[in-house]
């Protein structure tokens, strides 16, 4: 049945933060979410443990790379969602972290409005958090912290790309920098990183924070790239650079680094 401008769509969209991937990390209401949904779109990064909590009658389509070849086309999964919410859906777009940081909710939101679907976002600890809670590095640390710049290294392409050697000074002001997507470039990042901050400045890298798969490392930024390419650290990661990682010791000493799930 064709629906005219104007009527109202009977169903709606909820863009949904899943966390790092513990579920004891999803927020009450992305719980609550999830569980009223009738269809579930799922994007790789988000784990099994937090899927495992949608309903059964759910219907759930993987729309990362899991589920179609190169990763689902986003506008295939922008005409899904409207479909679905026309017939009445209550969906659910679960994104690994938190849908507003590099989750492309905005773009999804306004599809979405455009096209008279109600949309609602709800939050979720992005992995950049939870990384660094995880190691137990307070990312504002006020001894070592005015702040905190969470930003990609894998920019789109076609759009202007970061000028690390910019970011490295503003860095060298006291701020920590979280790095997403940041592995394969990791070499390019150190070099450009390098040209404003110390080569001794601390780094950390996070793999599946959070999970019971988690793994990290601790370096320089003058050792990233080597240690990446040693280690074989793999995506999903994040690297964590500045002086607040010299706070770890103090904390690990009074084991306040938070536990993993088992
Ligand atoms: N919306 C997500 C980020 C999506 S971009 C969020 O808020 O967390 C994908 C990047 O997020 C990955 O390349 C990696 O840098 C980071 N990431 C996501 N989950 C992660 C995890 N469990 N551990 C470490 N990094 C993770």
């Amino acid at each position: 049945m064709r629906r005219t401008a104007g009527e109202a769509v009977p169903g709606r969209v909820l863009l949904v933060g899943a966390g790092p991937g513990d579920p004891e990390l999803l927020t009450l209401k992305a719980l609550r979410a999830l569980r009223r949904a009738s269809v579930v779109l799922v994007d790789d990064l988000v784990s099994d443990a937090v899927l495992r909590l949608a309903p059964r009658r759910a219907r759930v389509v993987h729309v990362g790379k899991r589920g179609g070849c190169a990763g689902t086309p986003q506008q295939f999964i922008e005409r899904l969602m409207v479909a679905e919410a026309r017939n009445g859906e209550t969906v659910v777009r679960l994104k690994g972290g938190d849908p507003a940081i590099f989750g492309r909710s905005g773009e999804e939101a306004a599809a979405l409005r455009a096209h008279g679907v109600p949309v609602e976002v709800v939050n979720g600890i992005t992995a950049g958090l939870a990384a660094a809670t995880a190691i137990g590095a307070p990312l504002t640390h006020r001894d070592h912290a005015h702040g905190v710049i969470i930003v990609t290294g894998h920019a789109r392409s076609g759009s202007a790309t970061l000028h690390w050697p910019t970011l490295a000074s503003a860095a060298a002001q006291g701020l920590t920098l979280v790095v997403y997507m940041g592995v394969a470039s990791a070499a390019e990042l150190q070099h450009g990183l390098l040209q404003g901050l110390p080569a001794q400045t601390p780094v950390a890298l996070v793999q599946n924070a959070s999970l019971a798969s988690q793994r990290d490392w601790r370096c320089t930024l003058a050792d990233l790239a080597a240690t990446i390419r040693r280690e074989q650290v793999a995506s999903p990661a994040v690297i964590v650079v500045g002086d607040v990682l010299h706070a770890l010791h103090d904390l690990a000493a009074r084991g306040e680094a938070q536990q993993r799930v088992a």
